[in-house]
Order: structure tokens, then sequence, then C-alpha cells
């Protein structure tokens, strides 16, 4: 045999990692673990425990307490108790806090590498060097924010007690990033870990009591999906933060509709990585096995989707068959092992049946010529090639190391394919041309693009979806306002105060005009008669009429959709000084006709129309002024790499306006949506709708591209529901009663679009708050270097 054959036919000889300290942490604790709730444990009310497994080998690693309703109450009353201290607590004590978290962890970083793997069965290779770096890397980033918040976030404070619910494909590594930025910005939290996985967040648990974090300010309750429904209905939450499945996302949405909550989702994926035909192959095959086999797939922002330039696909797919036949799957403490365990037996259950369909929809599948373990739950990693994008293993979330390959001619062709999914978490773009490369990473609609890489995660990052695959960011600046609320500060700003409807001093009789015209819709750039042919009488605050609108339906939304739709790819990549030389001309025409504008809004609110006019230019020139300076950040991410946060429009937009101030809220609201690059369908407030429909005339002569900026009156509630449901509306903003709130934020579940409620009267949220609404960050990632 020669040296040469020997190397070859060389076989790996085990490298396992000891789990011995992991076992007799285990022992140590008797192999059962309680709830952490007020700094203390203690056993849960139901007498209930369950067992955690581990997925390599099937056995019982420990005993964990089933929190019940009474359970989750409980620690939200700590958490409850303890943001009293812990919010007033100076960013500097915080911030002391996080480091010393952020230092437990680095140096029980092995004692958490070994239990996670074992917990999870995901390889120690990834535990030891990505998981738990990752970790610490959170809890310093933040603890920089702590510091920083009085100073950076002037004026914002915390929201109270935040319910975390956190899956299993990273179980320590999503408690970071959930509980570092609420402590930061001064939250309590009670978070639950997934039943599968609890152990690290135990062990974290434990950490806290020994740097004496104050009891109840960090709580950790373990149990099932029936705990997580506990926390997420409790009243006293005033935050639900989610990382899961996008099924159990939509539930959540459901549950906390209308209850003032607030909410971030982050779900599932089914993200593009794309090849371009001059990309350097070879690195692309080794970003697939990073992207697809990572954590064995298990992973939401998974390349899952490979699209492949028709011109290199056969040789690109030759050398991933090379490469799979090298990767090794088996026992995750060895350290040699590329693929570890699935996470339990139903999750391989639904990894075969879908790799099944995949087979019977016609696709060709490939496995390496290896057998995996028998014992455990293991699956090989699966290549199919020839798939239909329509195809069953190309749309739905596996949630393994199934890779669904497809090729492309054109970069036109590979974004529409990339853009083909009702997800929007992440995407992987691989081109020579950096040109290119930018320019798809662009129009791809996910919240995170990696160019010439994936899967890189860092806590100045802002991480998160774009569509069905959530809302909200984690990481980054942009994540701390997850974490925040604005500080009310109640003083005349506005310029008005909100007026009393009937009760306030009444136009004179003199400045009403006639009744002379039903104004018509606002669609598609063209005054339109409603659909169905009713008008709604408009009345002043005493009573009397002073005109009519066209009842907008259901009809009238979905055209006004359409057009807004058809409008969004041009209005988008209009240039910023365009959009913003547009918003300026609205501003211009609308001041040639002040004085109209004044006297209809004194008929409709009984208040001072020109100053709510002046109000109003000011708006229109303010939105015009950020239309060309909202700018995004550089994230200086690790590595030689840049991370550019784009702020990008979110799409169609449904705005519900309030009742107060018509003219300043459409102004303000619209004229920030739209310098942002969102095209609109606006509904004025029923109660004083004129000054909309008075707008149009302002928009016909203003350069407003048709489609843009669609405007429809009616019921507020009965619109509000269309827009909500509507599946090519990708926000809505619902100014109204409480009622309305719940209405909107139910409805939206089912494309998980993002809502905004706000109060049918009162002050306009500032502009700063109006932009961020209106956008929402892509992280670009460019890593450099010969
Ligand atoms: P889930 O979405 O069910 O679980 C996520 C977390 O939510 C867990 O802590 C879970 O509890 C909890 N939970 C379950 N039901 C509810 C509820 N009604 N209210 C509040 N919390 C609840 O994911 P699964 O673990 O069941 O995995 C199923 C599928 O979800 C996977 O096959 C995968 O496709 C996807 N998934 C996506 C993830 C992502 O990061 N995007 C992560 C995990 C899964 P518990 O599990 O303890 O019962």
């Amino acid at each position: 045999m020669t040296l040469t054959e020997i190397m070859e036919t060389l076989p790996y000889g085990p490298a396992p990692e000891a789990a011995k300290p992991a076992l007799d942490w285990l022992k140590a604790h008797k192999g059962r673990f309680q709830l952490f709730v007020a700094g203390k444990w203690r056993n849960p009310a139901s007498k209930e425990w369950f067992t955690t497994i581990n997925p390599a080998n099937a056995q019982k690693l420990a005993e964990v307490a089933q929190a019940s309703a009474a359970d989750v109450d409980e620690a939200v009353k700590a958490a409850r108790k303890a943001f009293a201290g812990w919010s007033q607590t100076k960013g500097h004590v915080r911030a002391r806090y996080l480091y010393a978290m952020a230092r437990q962890i680095q140096k029980h970083a092995r004692l958490f590498a070994v239990l996670e793997t074992l917990d999870n069965g995901k390889p120690i290779r990834e535990t030891r060097d990505i998981d738990i770096p990752l970790v610490a890397r959170h809890f310093y980033y933040h603890a920089g924010w702590a510091q920083l918040m009085e100073s950076e976030l002037p004026g914002y404070a915390p929201l109270g007690v935040v319910g975390q619910i956190i899956p299993w494909n990273f179980p320590l590594l999503m408690l970071a990033w959930k509980v570092a930025p609420a402590l930061a910005m001064g939250n309590t939290v009670v978070l639950k870990p997934a039943e599968f996985t609890p152990l690290t967040a135990l062990l974290f648990a434990e950490i806290c009591q020994n740097i004496g974090l104050p009891p109840g300010v960090v709580n950790i309750i373990t149990g099932d999906g029936k705990t997580g429904a506990a926390l997420v209905e409790h009243p006293g939450v005033d935050k639900i933060a989610f990382t899961g499945s996008t099924e159990v996302g939509r539930i959540i949405r459901k549950a906390t509709a209308g209850s003032g909550k607030k909410l971030s989702l982050e779900l599932g994926g089914k993200s593009p990585f794309v090849v371009f035909e001059d990309a350097d192959l070879d690195s692309a095959v080794e970003g697939v096995v990073d992207a697809i086999w990572f954590n064995q797939g298990q992973v939401c922002c998974a390349g899952s989707r490979l699209l492949v330039q028709e011109g290199i696909a056969e040789k690109m797919y030759a050398k991933l068959r090379a490469r799979m036949e090298k990767l090794r799957v088996g026992d995750p403490l060895d350290k040699a092992v590329d693929i570890g365990a699935i996470i339990a037996p139903v999750q391989l259950q639904k990894i075969q049946q879908l790799v099944q369909k995949g087979v019977e929809e016609g696709a060709k599948l490939w496995q390496p010529s290896w057998a995996v373990p028998t014992e455990g739950c293991f699956y090989p990693p699966t290549l199919f090639t020839e798939v239909a994008p329509a195809s069953t293993i190309a749309q739905e979330e596996i949630f393994g190391p199934v890779l669904a390959a497809l090729t492309f001619r054109t970069p036109e062709e590979a974004v529409r394919l990339a853009n083909n999914t009702r997800y929007g978490l992440a995407a992987s773009i691989w081109s020579e041309d950096i040109n290119l490369a930018l320019d798809v990473a662009t129009q791809i609609k996910a919240g995170t693009v990696w160019i010439n890489s994936t899967n890189l995660f860092d806590a100045a990052s802002g991480f998160g979806g774009y569509r069905e695959s959530g809302f909200g960011r984690e990481g980054g600046k942009e994540g701390l306002w997850e974490y925040v609320k604005k500080i009310e500060v109640h003083n005349t700003a506005q310029g008005q105060k909100p007026r009393a409807r009937g009760l306030t001093a009444r136009a004179s009789a003199e400045s009403l005009p006639p009744i002379d015209r039903t104004a018509k819709l606002f669609i598609g750039g063209k005054q339109v008669r409603p659909d169905s042919g009713y008008s709604k009488a408009v009345y002043a605050p005493d009573g009397r009429l002073v005109g009519e609108v066209g009842l907008g339906n259901r009809k009238d939304i979905r055209n006004a959709v359409e057009a807004a739709r058809s409008a969004q790819e041009g209005w988008r990549k209009t240039a910023a000084h365009s959009k913003a030389q547009i918003l300026y001309f609205l501003a211009e025409n609308l001041s040639e006709r002040a004085e109209e504008f004044a006297r209809r809004l004194s008929e409709q609110t009984g208040q001072d129309g020109g100053a709510e006019v002046e109000a109003a230019l000011e708006a229109l020139f303010t939105a015009a002024a950020w239309a060309d300076k909202y700018e995004g950040l550089v994230h200086p991410t690790p590595l030689r790499n840049v991370t550019l946060a784009i702020p990008e429009p979110i799409g169609v937009m449904g705005i519900l306006c309030p009742d107060d101030q018509p003219l300043l809220a459409l102004a303000r609201l619209a004229g920030s949506a739209l310098a942002m690059g969102n095209t609109l369908v606006v509904v004025p407030s029923p109660l004083a709708p004129l000054s909309a429909t008075d707008f149009y005339q302002v928009l016909e002569t203003s350069d407003v591209p048709a489609g843009t900026f669609n405007i429809v009156t009616g019921e507020r509630d009965e619109l509000a529901r269309t827009l909500a449901e509507h599946d090519d509306v990708d926000a809505v903003w619902y100014a109204g009663p409480q009622a309305g709130w719940a209405l909107v934020e139910k409805a939206s579940a089912g494309n998980m679009k993002r809502t905004w409620t706000l109060p049918s009267s009162g002050p306009l949220p500032d502009t700063e708050e109006i932009l961020r609404q209106a956008t929402q960050v892509k992280n670009i990632w460019v890593p450099y270097g010969a």
C-alpha cells in the first residue's frame, strides 16, 4: 500500500469530548430541576415533571418541572415586583450585571457547550465554537447598550415585564438574544425554554444567582406549549418575544391581539442560496455545507433552497455530491463529526415525510453512500435536484438536513425565484461581481442577506424577518427598540389640544359651503366611484351636515391594494432625492390652497384650521427632509466584513387615520410612510374625511405616481378588516378604538403583516417613531479580502 493510499483510506479515530463535567452537574442536582422564580428554586404547583433526553442515544438526562398557569402567575408577579427596582437601576449597574453574565458564561464555556450538545444533539464543534462564544458576545455587547442607554436612547423607558418563549434549535443562544437586550433596557423577564432543551437555561439561572442578580429580574419557567400559552395570555406581561414556528407565531399574534402587549416574532424561513456562474464554486460548496448542514439543518435561516445558474448547475451538483460523501454524521460529542442528531423522533418523522413527498412530487433524490447510526435520531445530508418551484419541498420549511436545488438563467429570474416564498428571513448570494451581488441583495425580500458567506451572526447585527418570517429585530441598535417605549410627555407640542367632538366652538354658519358634491375615492391616480354606489354623510361637531363621501367597501380596498402593489416597485426604486422633491411639491400645492383647507378643517373639527394646515405643511416638509436622510448604519461585526444595516420600505401599507387633526395626521403618517418608499392605501377618519378627499387634487397636481397614494373613505373597521386580512398588504397602521386594535391584530395573522395601533385621538406619534414603523432593516453582510 502506498503512502497516498494509506492517507486516503485512513479511518477517523474517535475524538470524544468528555461529558463527565456536565454529567456530574446533572448528578449534583440529583437529575431533577425546579423552577427558578424570584431568585429561588421552587417545586411546580402542578407537581408534574417531564423528562429531557439526549437525542443522540435516547438516554434520559434529567427531570424538569412542568410549570402550570399558577407558576407562570408567580413568575410574572416576581418579575413585576423586581421591575420597580431594576428599571430604576442605573445603566452602569445593569451593565455590570450583564458583563458578569458574559464573564461567567466564558468561564464555564466548556460545561455549557457539553450540556447543550447532550440536550440538543448538535455537534460539540458548533456549541463550543459558535453557540457559546456568540452567547457571551451578546451579553458583552448589550452590557454596552445598558451603559449607553441614557445618552443614546434619551426619552425612552423599559416596557416592564417581558415574556420570552424560545425554541430548541439554539437553546442558550436564543436565551441570550432575548434576555440580554431586555435586561440592558431595564426590563425584567420570564423566559420559557423549549421542552426538548431546558438544561442550559437552568444552568444560566444558576449564574444569575451566583452573580447576585436581584431576585425576579430573570425567571426561568420550564414547561411545554401550555406553559408558553399561559405566559402569552397573562395580563401582567407587557411584551412577548417569541422564536419558533410560524404556526405558533400565528397563534400568539391572535392571542395578544388588542391586549396592548408589544410583540416580536422570529419565525420560520425557506431561505434562498443563490449561486451565479461567476461564483467561486469551491467556496460556494463550503457555503452550502454551512447553510444547510449546520445544526442538522434545524436553523430558521438555513439556506434550504439552492438556486444555481443553469450553466454551472451540473458542475456545482457534482462538487456538492463529492463533498456530501465526505461529511460525517454521528456522535455529537465527537469533535470530528459534522452533523449530529436530530432533536427528537417527531422531528425525524417530519423530515422523512417531507422527503418522501419530494420523491412523490418528482424531484431527484441523492444521499451519500454511507449509512447513519441506527441508535438515536440521525438523518443523512440530502440533496434534491430537478425541484419544481411550487413543489412542497421548495416551499415548506423542512427543518432538517435537506437541500432543494433549482436552476435559473438570469439575475431577474434568480430574484423572482428567491422571492417566490411566503417567508423572508435570510438569503445568501454568491458572485465575484460585487455590483451584481449588491443589486440582487437589495431586491431579495429578507431581513439578512449574506454575500459570499452564510449563517454569519453577531450581536451588533440585527436579525429578523420580512413577511411570514415575522417582525422585529434581535441584535444591533435596531433590536433595542423592541424593548423600550417612548416616555409620554404631556405638552402642547402638537400645536393643538385634542378636540372634544360636539363641545367645541363651532364655525360660523356663513363659512359652510353648500352641500354640493360627493367626493369619490382616489385609486390608481384617478377619482373613481365607490363600488357600492352609496355615500356617507359627514357632520360638523354640532351635528350639521358638511358634506358627503363615497362609502368604500371590500372591493374598493382590493382595487386600491392592487394599484398600490403595481406602483410599489417603481416607487421603491425612485431616487430618494426625487421622492423628497415630490413631497415638497405636495406641500407647495397644499399651501396654494391653504385657506380652502383651513376652512374645511374648521367646519369638520370646530378647531383652528389655519394652524392645522401650517402644521401639515411642516409635516410634509419634515417627511421630504427625511426622504434622503433616513440612513442606515454600518455595524462593526467581527472578521473582515462590513455589515450594512439598511432601512427598507415595508411595501404596501394600509393607514387608517385618527379622528383628531385629520389633515396633520394624513400629512405626518402618510407623508412619512411615502418618504420611506411605501405605497399606500389610506382610510381617512370617518368623522373628518373631507380634508383627505380635497387632498386628491393636491395629489393629482404634485407628480405623485399613479397608485402610490390611494384613498378610500368609508367605515373604518370594515375597511380595516379587509386591509388586515389582505395577503398583499405588508403593514397596517390603525388609529381607532381599542376594539379595532384587536380586530386588526387578529386579522393580520394571515400573512403576519406588521401592525401598529394608535388611539383615535390625542397627540400624534413623533416623526422618528413613524419613520421606524415605516421601514424594516435589512442587514447585508459583505466580507472582503483578496
Ligand atoms: P414551536 O413553535 O412549537 O416551539 C417554539 C416554542 O414555543 C417552544 O418553547 C414551545 O414550547 C412554545 N410553544 C408551543 N406552543 C405554544 C403556544 N401555543 N403558545 C406559546 N408557546 C408555545 O416549534 P416546535 O418546537 O414544535 O417545532 C415545530 C416546527 O417549528 C419545526 O419543525 C420547525 O419547522 C419550526 N421551528 C422553527 C424555529 C425557528 O427558529 N424559526 C425554531 C423551532 C422550530 P415546547 O416546545 O416546549 O412545547
